[in-house]
């Protein structure tokens, strides 16, 4: 076929004609192709070793390093014209920083955007994974502020990069050891590390231990993209993840015992806690906005049927 013809047909399709329509005078997805593919082998290779952390050419957007360009990067070089891209801080969809990286990948690319998790093919986040469980049609994007696990216990790159080759965690084991002696128990909040398929120690990104558990045999692909560390790594689906703990001193997740949301009345969910600056009250909000909406949405439609079966 001449490459008009072919051209021609593709445009049929809608296919070609609405991305070239949709970027707003950029190549699609911003980034270049060239870029992209450097970043989608970069990728492949994370996938392949579970947990290493794979060196990439992080490139200049129009946003500074420090505010999820490694993620976006990510995002940008994967998503497709048929994806639908949904995007939290901190569990919200509605914080200033995922609103305007959701404007900007839709300026780019003109896809769909959600705040509803289950109806996402791509999830870009800061420190959560949402509640609800993901499948194997689902990609969460993890954007990662320090790659390097062991950078509490060891200043240099060179170093931890042997330690980790090497599968020398004993500095690392050394310091929970400590912590416990000192605190009683392993007092590490987010950023708690895991042991990726048995083989290297991670850092999950600042995520609560409450979302450490999410990592363990998922059905859903995790990739993790550092731009100022210039560093990509990845989880795939149903690989073991566990986080360090001691046979006698075991990991646990944030306590939330009798902890009830305000809004949707949800009992099991993380939760983001309040101080009433007048009364002095506790207050408990879920943290991941989009399954509050959802749980609020379902309770009210309860409440409507309850009420129309009384009439
Ligand atoms: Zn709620």
């Amino acid at each position: 076929m001449k490459l008009k013809e072919w051209m021609n047909t593709t445009e049929h399709r809608g296919q070609n004609t609405e991305v070239r329509q949709k970027h707003n005078g950029y190549n699609f997805a911003f980034i270049d192709e060239g870029a992209k593919r450097e970043i989608r082998r970069k990728i492949l290779k994370a996938v392949a070793i579970p947990g290493y952390q794979v060196p990439f050419g992080s490139r200049e957007l129009p946003i500074a390093r420090g505010w999820g360009t490694g993620g976006i990067q990510i995002t940008l070089s994967i998503i497709g014209p048929d994806d639908t891209l949904k995007v939290i801080d901190q569990g919200c969809d509605g914080s200033v920083n995922a609103v305007n990286i959701k404007k900007f990948v839709s300026a780019v690319t003109g896809v769909k955007a959600t705040t509803d998790t289950k109806e996402a093919t791509v999830i870009q986040t800061r420190h959560r994974i949402p509640e609800e469980k993901m499948t194997e049609e689902q990609i969460l994007v993890l954007q990662v502020p320090y790659p390097e696990a062991l950078r509490t216990v060891e200043p240099s790159e060179m170093e931890t990069r042997r330690m980790h080759g090497e599968a020398d965690y004993s500095r690392m084991w050394l310091y929970l050891y400590e912590d416990i002696v000192k605190f009683k128990e392993i007092s590490i909040g987010a950023r708690y590390p895991v042991m990726v398929n048995g083989r290297y120690i991670m850092d999950p990104s600042p995520i609560p231990r409450w979302d450490i558990q999410k990592l363990n045999m998922a059905e859903t692909l995790y990739l993790f993209g550092a731009g100022r560390e210039k560093r990509i790594y990845a989880i795939p689906p149903y690989t073991k993840v566990e986080p360090l703990e001691f046979e006698d001193s075991k990991f646990r997740v944030e306590d939330f015992k009798g902890a009830v949301c305000v809004r949707c009345g949800s009992t099991d969910t993380f939760f983001d806690e309040i101080i009433d600056d007048a009364t002095g009250r506790r207050m408990y909000f879920c943290s991941d906005t989009g399954h509050c909406d959802k749980a609020l949405e379902s309770k009210s439609r309860e409440l409507k049927t309850e009420a129309d079966q009384c009439q």
